[in-house]
């Protein structure tokens, strides 16, 4: 790469159309927050659900607005999972979000989501929605040449650990090699992480799935020590109060644990509403691993690429900078070891293609 293409690219970095084609690895990101509008608005047509029938106002409906200043529960009220009445409503929302993934430039993706937002309302059977989302998935990453893995979700406030551990065993006999590992979302605040525990020690037993945990999103540094050391996590979601905690900064360089931060979503959710003073630049200049991602563009009215220029705009960081943070993803990410040295060289290629396209 010479230094001309890197000034030249420094200079054009927040020109938005390079960036939609600047390959990126992305760890970080809920299906159920990355769905299509549209196919969403013809779901609540033809199911007769009590949603604006005008486009622009579905929208709004939908998404957080933009220039709004942050708020949680405004965030929280965008996620319904009264969509569907059928498993086909389920594959065809599935399939046509995941068509528009590879359009944010996207080369590799763990993609996360929780059986339960499908199966709650109707009650469908976890392990048929499981399979279904991944075969819809599937389909259209192979149509659009996006390689993909798959992280289960399951979520603090809607199960016990011990439910946990029975919809885990019969995921296992479903013997699906593209899920990865295994994450713990929802509310941090009532649902610490301590309740848990015998749910990861029974993943991190089996030994097949990494683990990931939301941590100290909203809640202390704490959260995010007992995520590392009780729930064996192997990466951390936000973790952005790891700022205040030197010892715990140490910690993660140490075991290279990556915390995946997600800008925008910490703006409009006000886990950090102060952008310009986000944890994300003084991480990274302290070699603590960190990695960048969208968690829920759709309901963010924000894509990657806005993370990106977010990113650019207000921490200063060049294109350099953005090849070491994709690179370092890739050894983020659930991958096998051998998984990742192909993942490298197939990165570099798609790294020198845009460089060559766009000298
Ligand atoms: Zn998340």
């Amino acid at each position: 790469m010479s230094a001309s293409f890197q000034k030249e690219f420094n200079k054009s970095l927040l020109d938005k159309d390079l960036l939609y084609k600047f390959p990126k690895i992305e760890l970080h990101r809920h299906l159920e927050g990355t769905f299509d509008l549209d196919t969403l608005y013809d779901l609540s047509v033809k199911n007769d659900l009590d949603t604006p029938r005008d486009k622009a106002e579905f929208k709004e409906f939908c998404q957080f607005p933009k220039d709004h200043d942050s708020d949680f529960l405004l965030f929280l009220g965008k996620f319904h999972n009264y969509w569907y009445k059928s498993l086909d409503d389920v594959s065809k929302i599935v399939f046509n979000s995941v068509k528009n993934i590879k359009k944010e430039g996207l080369h590799y993706i763990e993609l996360r989501f929780s059986p339960e937002h499908y199966a709650l309302v109707n009650d469908f059977d976890r392990l048929d929605i499981t399979k279904l989302v991944i075969e819809a998935a599937d389909q259209a990453a192979r149509q659009t040449d996006l390689k993909i893995k798959y992280i289960l979700t399951f979520n603090r406030g809607k199960q016990k650990a011990d439910e946990m551990i029975d919809l885990y065993k019969k995921v296992l006999d479903l013997n699906i090699d593209s899920i990865v590992g295994v994450d713990l979302a929802g509310d941090e605040t009532n649902f610490p992480p301590e309740q848990f525990i015998k749910f990861f020690d029974f993943v991190k037993n089996v030994g097949i799935h990494k683990i990931d945990i939301h941590a100290g999103e909203v809640t202390d540094s704490s959260q995010i020590w007992t995520a590392i050391d009780k729930l064996h996590a192997d990466r951390i979601g936000h973790g952005e109060s790891s700022i205040h905690d030197e010892k715990l900064q140490l910690e993660l360089i140490k075991r290279q644990i990556y915390l995946c931060q997600c800008v925008i979503s910490n703006f409009q959710t006000a886990a950090w509403s102060d952008t310009p003073s986000h944890p994300l630049p003084r991480l990274f200049r302290k070699n603590v691993p960190v990695s960048i991602s969208s968690d829920d563009p759709t309901i963010q009215n924000a894509t990657l690429v806005d993370d990106y220029r977010t990113i650019i705009k207000n921490f200063d960081f060049t294109f350099q900078d953005l090849v070491k943070i994709n690179f370092d993803t890739i050894d983020a990410s659930f991958l096998s070891e051998d998984q990742k040295s192909t993942m490298k060289e197939d990165y570099s290629q798609a790294l020198d293609s845009f460089i060559k396209e766009n000298s």
